[in-house]
């Protein structure tokens, strides 16, 4: 009988790691373990031109290219036939990826009839992923706009604190930029929800019924769960699903810091609720297909310098009437 679903809050004890990670630093953890087995680390990281791609990895120094969250859909290219020659080989894998592509390799390697035993799935909480063609074309946008080329950029950067949501570039003049308008176009369409691939729409992963043995995302709201907890360089929120969870759980819980929350009070929406189609969406995708990147920044994100000049209004209105 399967063990009863629990949840965490967990921080890494390394504050450097958990720094470079997105949340608290649940992936590492658990790619360390696997690592110790001698095992093989899937994720996302990005190639030299910004394409996100699902890359399987061997050693502890690769680690940093799957740390950090891309907020785009990843390229799965032969993850999955690569992860049935490693389980036939007998190799320890940990599979780390958005429910869908979690529930992807399931299906694929059920198919091939092939044991689980030697692999960990780990799904996140997922809001949605973004779709690719926005993302190059943001980054083009970028490197005109800054007449230099990407070197570096970190979706979630903790420099001024995790909940703030920070974007970091660094150009490969060396200029480093955080949150610029141009930079936080993207974002806010994402925010939006006006990026998101149409799919996610009718995501059928928005429950507690998760695909992975571990399922991990940020544990927003843990100021008021446990204030002694929060020191604002990142929580994840860790949900042990399946026997294999617990068991994984108890190897690594002597690396971490953690302690259990009760499900009630760290149930986020992106975990149980599917993401809102917004009423602009069609009128979007004609308008990016049609004009770009640059327009669909200017007409929808605070780009725009109406939209900002309407912001700014909301801001005052709001400020008079609390008055
Ligand atoms: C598109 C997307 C939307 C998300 N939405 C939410 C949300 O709404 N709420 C929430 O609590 N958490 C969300 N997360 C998860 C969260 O951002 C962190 O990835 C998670 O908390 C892991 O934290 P960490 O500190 O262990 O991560 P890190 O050490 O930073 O590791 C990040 C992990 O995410 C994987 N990853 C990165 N980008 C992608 C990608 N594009 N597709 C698949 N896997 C990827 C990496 O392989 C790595 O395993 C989302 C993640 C993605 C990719």
């Amino acid at each position: 009988m399967e063990e009863k679903q629990k949840f965490y809050a967990m921080k890494y004890k390394d504050d450097h790691i958990r720094m470079n990670s997105t949340s608290g630093g649940m992936f590492t953890a658990l790619a360390n373990y696997v690592f110790n087995l001698n095992g093989k680390v899937y994720g996302t990281a990005f190639d030299e031109n910004f394409n996100a791609k699902v890359i399987g990895i061997n050693t502890i120094q690769e680690l940093e290219l799957l740390r950090g969250v891309k907020y785009v859909k990843s390229d799965l290219g032969n993850t999955y036939e690569n992860i049935y020659e490693d389980l036939k080989r007998k190799k320890i894998v940990l599979f780390v990826g958005t429910p869908c592509q979690c529930k992807g390799l399931k299906n694929f390697l059920s198919y091939k009839n092939i044991s689980f035993k030697n692999l960990y799935i780990c799904d996140l909480i997922c809001h949605g992923t973004p779709d690719e063609r926005v993302w190059k074309q943001y980054i083009e946008f970028i490197n005109k706009k800054y007449k230099s080329e990407v070197d570096k950029y970190i979706f979630r950067y903790k420099g001024v604190g995790w909940r703030e949501n920070n974007i970091f570039i660094r150009l490969k003049d060396g200029r480093k930029i955080i949150n610029s308008f141009v930079i936080r176009s993207y974002a806010n369409l994402f925010s939006k929800n006006l990026i998101i691939t149409k799919g996610c729409f009718n995501c059928q992963f928005k429950n507690l019924k998760r695909v992975g043995d571990i399922t991990i995302g940020d544990c927003w709201g843990i100021e008021n769960i446990n204030k002694n907890f929060d020191d604002n360089k990142g929580v994840s929120l860790v949900i042990v699903n399946s026997t294999k969870g617990h068991q994984l759980f108890s190897k690594i819980k002597n690396n971490i810091n953690f302690i259990e929350v009760e499900k009630e009070k760290c149930l986020q929406k992106n975990l149980v609720e599917i993401t809102e189609l917004p009423k602009e969406y069609e009128q979007f995708w004609k308008d990016f297909n049609k004009k770009g990147y640059k327009y669909i920044a200017k007409k929808y994100s605070y780009y725009g310098i109406k939209n900002r000049i309407m912001i700014k209004l909301k801001e005052i209105i709001k400020f008079i009437i609390k008055k």
